[in-house]
């Protein structure tokens, strides 16, 4: 059963730019989906239109899940930023995004659900006596609490130094194999989306779309150092020189 399913024929802003043209692509339940493509192409477009941020457009974006009982499907949206309220503390800000039941009963207390991602002891302290890294922990953790059916993501370790965002892909990859969202990613780093994704979709330039779709049969958990992720690298980049620039060239 497909949870997610985009045909975007149109999307043109206001001032008329054309951002996506005859996009589509689906989506399935669990499926952890890498988006690259050039900057300026429609990615953060695209997550907007997913995420219902943004509804003018022509086509279609359909989500649907198989949940008994039926309800909604559940949808969180990790940005560049961590966007943590400063005037709130860990918890609180983690206790937001928690139904008012759960935040009076939760499953588990959150101090236990915080040393799942290295920040054991850091419940009373606020975003302002946090490292970079560990506001993205607090919102990578947050992304999950709601319980994403579908988890966008857009570019969220972009300007954390290597070894920083190294260990976030890291975590991220534990808490998705432990929950298993569908999950789409957009990033710019060809590495990156090889070392998190089972699939990745590769768009044009503007009006953005498809232009190539590869599966990654690697083992997880994986890291951007890994010998067989440098060898996917290298291998695309070698039969579609100009695949980062939007453009696939087939060679004869
Ligand atoms: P990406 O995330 O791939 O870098 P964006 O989705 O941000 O690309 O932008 C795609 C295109 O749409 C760009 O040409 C950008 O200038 C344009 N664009 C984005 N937002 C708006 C807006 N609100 N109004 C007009 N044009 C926009």
């Amino acid at each position: 059963m497909t949870l997610l399913k985009v045909d975007v024929r149109r999307k043109v802003y206001a001032n008329g730019c054309c951002a996506i043209e005859n996009l589509a692509f689906s989506a399935q339940p669990g499926e952890f989906v890498a988006m690259v493509g050039p900057s300026g192409a429609g990615k953060t477009t695209l997550l907007n239109l997913i995420a219902g941020l943004d509804r003018q457009l022509e086509g279609d974006i359909l989500l649907h899940c198989d949940k008994s009982p039926p309800s909604e499907p559940k949808i969180s949206f990790m940005f560049q930023e961590p966007r943590l309220m400063p005037w709130l503390t860990v918890q609180q800000n983690l206790e937001l995004v928690l139904p008012p039941t759960l935040r009076a009963n939760p499953v588990k207390p959150l101090k236990d659900t915080l040393a799942v991602v290295g920040l054991e002891g850091c419940d009373r302290l606020f975003p302002g006596q946090l490292s970079g890294g560990m506001q993205r922990r607090v919102a990578l953790l947050r992304a999950f609490l709601v319980g994403p059916d579908l988890l966008l993501m857009d570019e969220p370790f972009q300007s954390l130094d290597a070894p920083t965002a190294q260990q976030l892909r890291m975590v991220l990859q534990d808490l998705w194999q432990r929950t298993r969202p569908t999950v789409l990613f957009v990033t710019h780093s060809l590495r990156e989306a090889i070392s998190l994704a089972d699939r990745i979709l590769f768009l044009s330039g503007q009006p953005s779309r498809v232009i190539l779709d590869v599966p990654v049969k690697l083992q997880h958990p994986r890291t951007v150092e890994d010998e067989s992720v440098q060898n996917m690298h290298a291998s695309l980049l070698d039969q579609y020189p100009q695949l980062l620039g939007g453009q696939i060239n087939y060679e004869s």
